[in-house]
């Protein structure tokens, strides 16, 4: 079994700023990341918000935040964690192994939230995708459609209208949930059509081939790319009295639980906006409040 001092779950800017602000410290902690480190911001070509870049890829962003968590030596474990359990010692239980630590600090951040519609579950990854970035190449000069309203939607349209041929935008109303400078930059897109309605279901044999909206209407298109907003990834901590009826993990003011010593930052966290520097504000808030506890033991 492997020991730490605080085990940090999840290898998002959350996690991994958490992990910067605790070994500068001189306290020991693992990452664990399940799947590949970055987290989210992998999803994103241009990041505009960023302080100190008018304009970053997310996947530029991680690799340099991953740069310094090496220079810090600090450990990054790949293995998904399965539960974790608060008794007489934490443990967080991983798909490979077990790690004992005295502190615990949640980072799983959020997932995108599905459809639900006939069609969507079997022709994921023929066809239907939650990430323009990881899979749009796949698709150049094709018709693709993108579903959705917010930032993430009309992000996802914009990178999507410099590959192929043609982008249908579908959302449900006239208006946009997004910022009006992305709604501005859509229109200034000659490939890109702004359709509303609402898919009923997703047909294609081995691959996706069209898509059937409510009113009957029928798109034909290569691809879809579904932005209609994210989940937070917090299943495997149903065990522990932390969750909101909503999913999101509730945090007092140092991002402590009601589970003394396991605390929860980033986007797993229910909060009003959801952006990297306020999940990397609340790591640093966290980790200090954890740097101070330790100082005072
Ligand atoms: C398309 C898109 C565009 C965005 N654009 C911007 C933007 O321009 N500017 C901005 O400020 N914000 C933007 N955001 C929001 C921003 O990306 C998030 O607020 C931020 O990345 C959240 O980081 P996090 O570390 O909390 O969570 P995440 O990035 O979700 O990271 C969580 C990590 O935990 C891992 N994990 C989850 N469960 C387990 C498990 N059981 N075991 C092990 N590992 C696990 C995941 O694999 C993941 O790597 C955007 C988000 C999206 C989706």
């Amino acid at each position: 079994m492997k020991k730490t001092t605080v085990g940090i779950i999840g290898c998002g800017v959350a996690g991994m700023t958490a992990a910067i602000y605790l070994k500068r410290a001189g306290i020991s902690c693992l990452l664990i990341e399940g799947q590949v480190p970055g987290g989210q911001i992998i999803d994103n070509d241009d990041i505009e918000n960023y302080p100190g870049f008018s304009k970053i890829s997310g996947s530029d962003l991680a690799l340099a935040i991953l740069k310094q968590l090496k220079e810090l030596e600090v450990e990054i474990l790949y293995d998904q964690v399965k539960e974790i359990k608060n008794g007489k010692t934490k443990q967080i239980l991983c798909q490979k192994e077990i790690i004992e630590a005295d502190k615990i600090i949640i980072a799983t951040g959020r997932h995108p939230r599905k459809l639900e519609v006939k069609g969507e579950e079997q022709l994921r990854r023929k066809g239907i995708s939650y990430c323009a970035i990881c899979d749009g190449s796949l698709y150049k000069e094709k018709q693709i459609l993108v579903v959705g309203g917010g930032n993430s939607a009309l992000e996802a349209a914009l990178y999507l209208s410099r590959l192929a041929k043609k982008v249908i935008l579908l959302h449900r109303r006239e208006n946009y949930r997004a910022e009006s400078f992305l709604v501005e930059r859509l229109k200034e897109k000659n490939n890109v059509i702004c359709q509303t309605g609402e898919v009923e279901e997703f047909k294609g044999k081995d691959h996706l081939e069209s898509v059937i909206l409510k009113d009957k209407t029928v798109l034909s298109c290569d691809a879809a790319f579904i932005y209609i907003g994210q989940l937070p990834t917090t299943d495997i901590f149903q065990n522990l009295p932390i969750l909101g009826s909503d999913g999101y993990i509730k945090v007092d003011s140092h991002f402590q639980t009601k589970e003394k010593g396991i605390y929860a930052i980033g986007d797993c966290i229910k909060k009003e906006s959801y952006q990297i520097v306020i999940a990397m504000g609340e790591a640093a808030t966290c980790a200090l409040s954890i740097v101070r506890g330790e100082q005072n033991e």
